[in-house]
């Protein structure tokens, strides 16, 4: 039980022969036999327009494992007027009917439709069985189950009254009157649920743009809270071409906030259009944005290297890099680097990259050939730089490029692409720094780019550390001493980061769901 009383759900093992190890492989099976045909739906209708798509498996880009269709600028006006419209319904619903639902939609996750949901994720998405169990199985059910729990918690609060019996002050939490905008990434199912559902607890009606590469998981939790008794029209799933949705909902009067996770430019993108459009909207929307990050591990000279090598194995690896929190620049001690280095590509060389349902494999392919352009074309940079050592690699899922200190002068630092962008793929840049430039290099941990979402500092020296969390306060939303940077458990390390990281609202910590509120205070005097 946690501090909260409520308990995160259990990750199981799917050991050889266990009951959820046979489900998951009937699942598996079945996922991967059909093309699962997934409607628009608006309301309690289906809709399939001619833009045909298909969701493929990223590691076998010839098995098609949904096909959707992507709703024009029509639908998705009509997707708005009957989110406002069920908005409206929704709203009068007590809010504990609503948990209930969410308790029962957890519930489903966890039982009936858990190998389904990993099922979609690992095909769709090619994670391993661990990678999804984390994601679309435990991280999914926690999100619904605790904000739920941090609702309710909420409404416990009551304003002062000093004299009830003459007047008497109360507080209670709405939705927002017209609709929120739910657009949500491919790199974990659970950021999906999160995004359109957490608005909806709250009252809200929701338009839910999934991503085109977790299309079928989404729409497997889709399906579920509908089943649990989310009521037709209070989340919309609208696959759309993400220009087309971004203009659609940003010219719409009725846009009450908008729930992203994805990339810099996009999210700038939308809140310029927000900005430019402010003069129409009946409210300011609510604007939270999660877009990424250039997480670091900083190793102090009196790190335990074992720690340091399986946290960055971890962390910069696991699901390929493709963590917003992954880890993707790492400072090493002149001193330490030896044995970092030989740890490292030991370790690498046992990872079995392949099949996401093969137990074996540690990780998969990338998500699509966007993603493997883009991330290839950053190795081919490293590759042509003459201050750039490469280990390991040879593939794109192995390749670190390191800077030693030797040839690069400090100014230098900050124009070095792999140290500064963030590649979202299995690209770790390590910079080997003098062991007396411990403040320097600490300096060049803010400086050198302008996200801000996790950190990691590993060191034995305790004092070290408890200053080096002051002296890094601002450099991430999410500090980890002595752990890798991934892995935040809603309830546990609520997540989110500032810079251009996002607005830090802190998805799995109590304030989220508040967010979406549009809280009214009563006086009344008898
Ligand atoms: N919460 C995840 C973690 O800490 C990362 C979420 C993301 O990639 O957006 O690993």
């Amino acid at each position: 039980i946690n501090d909260f009383g409520v308990k995160n759900e259990p990750v199981y093992e799917y050991l050889k022969g266990s009951k959820e190890r046979v489900e998951l492989e009937k699942e598996l099976k079945e996922t991967a036999a059909k093309t699962e045909d997934v409607p628009i739906i608006i309301g309690d209708k289906e809709f399939r327009t001619k833009d045909v798509r298909y969701q493929v498996m990223p590691h076998n880009h010839k098995k098609q494992i949904a096909k959707f269709y992507y709703a024009d600028r029509d639908l998705l006006n009509k997707a708005i007027e009957t989110a406002c419209e069920a908005q409206k319904k929704w709203d009068m619903v007590p809010i504990p009917e609503r948990l209930r639902i969410w308790e029962t939609a957890a519930s489903l996750m966890a039982s009936q439709y858990r190998a389904k949901l990993n099922a979609a994720t690992m095909l769709g998405q090619a994670k391993t069985i661990i990678q999804a169990e984390i994601d679309s199985a435990a991280e999914l059910i926690d999100f619904f189950r605790l904000n739920a729990y941090f609702l309710k918690e909420a409404t416990k609060y009551q304003p002062i009254s000093e004299n009830p019996k003459i007047t008497k002050n109360s507080m209670r939490y709405r939705g927002i009157d017209g609709f929120i905008a739910a657009v949500s990434p491919f790199n974990f199912t659970a950021i999906g649920g999160n995004l359109a559902y957490t608005p909806a607890l709250m009252g809200n009606s929701v338009l839910w743009k999934p991503s085109d590469t977790a299309l079928l998981s989404n729409w497997v939790i889709f399906n579920i809270c509908r089943e649990a008794g989310v009521p037709p029209g209070v989340v919309n799933f609208v696959p759309a071409d993400g220009p087309v949705f971004g203009d659609t909902i940003t010219a719409s009067p009725h846009l009450a906030g908008i729930n992203f996770t994805g990339s810099v430019p996009t999210f700038t993108r939308l809140w310029k259009q927000v900005g430019e459009n402010i003069h129409i909207y009946k409210n300011f929307p609510r604007l939270i944005g999660e877009c990424g990050g250039k997480n670091y591990h900083f190793i102090h000279p009196t790190a335990d290297v074992e720690t340091v090598v399986n946290g960055t194995i971890r962390s910069a690896f696991e699901f390929c890099g493709q963590k917003c929190s992954a880890c993707s620049r790492m400072y090493v001690p002149e001193s330490l680097w030896p044995k970092i280095k030989e740890g490292l590509l030991a370790k690498r060389a046992q990872l079995k990259i392949g099949d996401p349902t093969d137990p074996q494999s540690f990780t998969s392919a990338v998500i699509d050939d966007k993603a493997f352009k883009r991330i290839k074309n950053y190795v081919d940079h490293a590759k042509k730089s003459p201050n750039l050592e490469i280990i390991g690699g040879g593939n794109l899922m192995t390749v670190w490029a390191t800077s030693s200190n030797r040839r690069l002068s400090r100014p230098k630092i900050p124009r070095i692409k792999l140290l500064t962008e963030e590649i979202f793929g299995p690209v770790l840049s390590i910079y080997v720094y003098k062991d007396n430039k411990i403040k320097e290099t600490m300096d060049l941990i803010g400086t050198s780019t302008s996200f801000a979402l996790t950190g990691a500092i590993f060191a034995q020296d305790e004092k070290f550390s408890k200053s080096a969390v002051e002296e890094l306060k601002m450099t991430a939303g999410n500090f980890y001493v002595n752990d890798k940077s991934t892995g935040s458990v809603v309830g546990q390390q609520p997540f989110g980061g500032a810079r251009l990281s996002g607005t830090n609202d802190k998805a799995g910590g109590p304030h989220y769901v508040l967010r979406w509120g549009n809280p009214q205070a009563i006086k009344e005097t008898f």
